[in-house]
């Protein structure tokens, strides 16, 4: 969630069916608002529902286990305050942890001799430090198109975006291009599948994320390339290991808001 992020959604898409734009800017907004407009938004229909009485805020779930005889869940929860544990026992589990947030770090020949800035799209947070500089970003899809626009519009010296499938194809402007896969690093040297080799002050892995749930056992926690119909869940939803156990968002995503709604519902 970098401090320049902008929706990359139109919010005619992403309306809550019973807590409207309008209810809640009182007058109409632009079709892609800033995050902080967008938090404002959830929170607002949170704080209309009266739903956050039943959340449990700075509690980490650390464990999740299920008990065949007894036919429960027990979860262990930290609080993060206190640093206590505790373990109380559930019929049924949701799991809404998301699967946007454990970066996926691919292994590059040579990556280990780049003597510039090296960071995962997750610990973007501004481009102004990219200002002047030579940047190469690895991917091609939302977080490679947002992240190397933004970086340089605020000034970036060049914009390099590699692919491993397919390229965007956008018409980019004079500075910026896509170029095939990297295949090794020699220094601030990179060179491509394609013969050609480039230097770079920065790189930036936008490379994707992993589904990652380290509370649960490895026979209940999904896993799956990020997709729109992940493998073991019954209708997107119900584990197909324990059909007590749910899975809500974890497909790959567009009209996101909705989705989870319907989900839930
Ligand atoms: P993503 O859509 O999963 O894309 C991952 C990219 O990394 C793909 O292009 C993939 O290439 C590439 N990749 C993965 N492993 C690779 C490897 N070993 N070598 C080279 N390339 C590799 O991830 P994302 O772009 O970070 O987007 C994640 C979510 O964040 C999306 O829901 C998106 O909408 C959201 N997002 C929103 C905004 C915004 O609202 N402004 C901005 C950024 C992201 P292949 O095609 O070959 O698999």
């Amino acid at each position: 969630m970098y401090r320049h992020l902008w929706s990359n959604g139109p919010k005619e898409a992403l309306e809550f069916a019973e807590y409207t734009f309008d209810e809640h800017f009182g007058r109409p907004i632009s079709s892609y608002p800033p995050r902080a407009v967008l938090w404002d938004y959830i929170n607002g229909r949170a704080e209309k529902s009266g739903v956050k009485q039943f959340v449990r805020f700075s509690t980490i779930v650390r464990w999740v286990d299920f008990d065949e005889s007894s036919q429960k869940f027990t979860l262990t929860v930290e609080d993060l305050k206190s640093g206590t544990t505790e373990t109380s026992e559930f019929d049924q589990v949701i799991v809404g942890s998301g699967h946007f947030s454990f970066p996926n770090v691919p292994d590059f020949e040579g990556i280990e001799t780049f003597p510039g800035q090296l960071l995962h799209a997750h610990d973007f947070r501004g481009a102004e430090g990219l200002a002047d500089k030579d940047v190469l970003l690895i991917g091609a899809s939302y977080s490679a198109e947002d992240i190397g626009v933004q970086t340089f519009k605020m000034g970036a010296r060049s914009v390099t975006m590699s692919y491993r499938s397919a390229p965007m194809g956008f018409d980019w402007p004079e500075g910026m291009e896509e170029l095939p896969l990297v295949e090794r690093f020699e220094g601030s040297t990179a060179h491509f599948s394609n013969g050609e080799s480039r230097r770079f002050d920065a790189v930036v892995l936008c490379t994707g994320y992993l589904h990652h749930y380290p509370f649960l056992p490895s026979h209940l926690a999904l896993s799956s390339p990020n997709n729109l119909y992940p493998d073991t869940l019954y209708r997107g939803v119900v584990s197909e290991a324990n059909n007590k156990l749910f899975y809500l968002g974890s497909q790959d995503q567009w009209f996101t808001f909705n989705m989870f709604d319907a989900q839930a519902w």
